[in-house]
């Protein structure tokens, strides 16, 4: 049906101006394709990244942001070993993987979005491996384990919902080392969109609205008060027998944007 419109609306165009050029249509019909948009600076929710295990910074042409991680988390874990400043004893239920965080490991992780990210018009399934950069400079993961199921990892998740395995560490759970049931930002996915706590700033309480994704369109703290698309942890309990503690999967896919 839009198209139909499109085509009348450039017959109308033709005919209206078939006495000076056909340029005219040529113009409109670029516009109506144009999706790369430029910015002069990076948007204002990056300022929430670590300046040190992060660095972020907009294309010559303003049309993408490239962030740089290096993918060791700036906060406390169980992952740090013993003697290290951030090292933090987790609670016994805690059995870790077999391997721990290293100050000179390269754990480097580098994602390109474009700097006025939109929806696709299909979304696309997330994958093992990262799916997206946090604040703290390591990695964002789906809601699934390449050894199995999540539930048979959930003993090595830390107390921010993270492990290693099998090289970097990554968030599989709402990350309490950066939101807990609060509108803070997390990090941004591969496809541009920013993802924040299981509350929203535009109402300060859990979103209503949000689809499959866990995203939907508003403002939030860092949009100057314009609406932008979103996602947030869904403030659904994720819980099992082998997981003592309760937590909220941190994003469970599919990505709403183009990759
Ligand atoms: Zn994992
Ligand atoms: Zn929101």
């Amino acid at each position: 049906m839009k198209q139909y419109i499109t085509i009348s609306m450039s017959l109308l165009t033709f005919l209206f101006f078939s006495c000076t050029s056909s340029d005219s249509i040529m113009e409109d019909a670029e516009d109506e394709d144009e999706t790369t948009e430029s910015v002069t600076e990076l948007h204002a929710a990056f300022a929430e990244f670590d300046t040190t295990e992060t660095d972020i910074y907009l294309s010559a042409n303003g049309t993408t942001v490239t962030i740089e991680a290096s993918g060791l988390p700036n906060h406390k874990t169980g992952y740090w070993g013993e003697g290290h400043t951030l090292y933090y004893e987790e609670d016994s239920s805690f059995d870790p993987t077999p391997t721990t965080l290293n100050e000179n490991g390269n754990y480097d992780q580098v994602i390109t979005v474009d700097a006025v990210p939109s929806k696709a018009s299909n979304t696309t399934s997330t994958s093992l491996g990262s799916i997206g950069v946090a604040i703290s400079g390591a990695a964002i993961y789906n809601d699934q384990e390449g050894s199995g199921s999540l539930d048979g990892a959930a003993v090595s998740l830390d107390w921010t919902g993270a492990h290693i395995g099998p090289d970097v560490y990554h968030y599989h759970l709402e990350p309490h080392a950066m939101s807990n049931d609060d509108k803070n930002l997390i990090g941004i996915l591969k496809d541009g969109f920013f993802i924040y706590g299981r509350k929203c700033d535009s109402t300060n309480t859990y979103p209503t609205n949000l689809d499959s994704s866990g995203g939907h369109t508003s403002t939030t703290q860092h949009s100057d008060g314009e609406e932008e698309y979103h996602y947030h942890v869904i403030n659904e309990i994720y819980s099992t027998s082998s997981l003592g503690d309760v937590g909220y999967i941190l994003f469970a896919g599919p990505f709403q944007g183009s990759l």
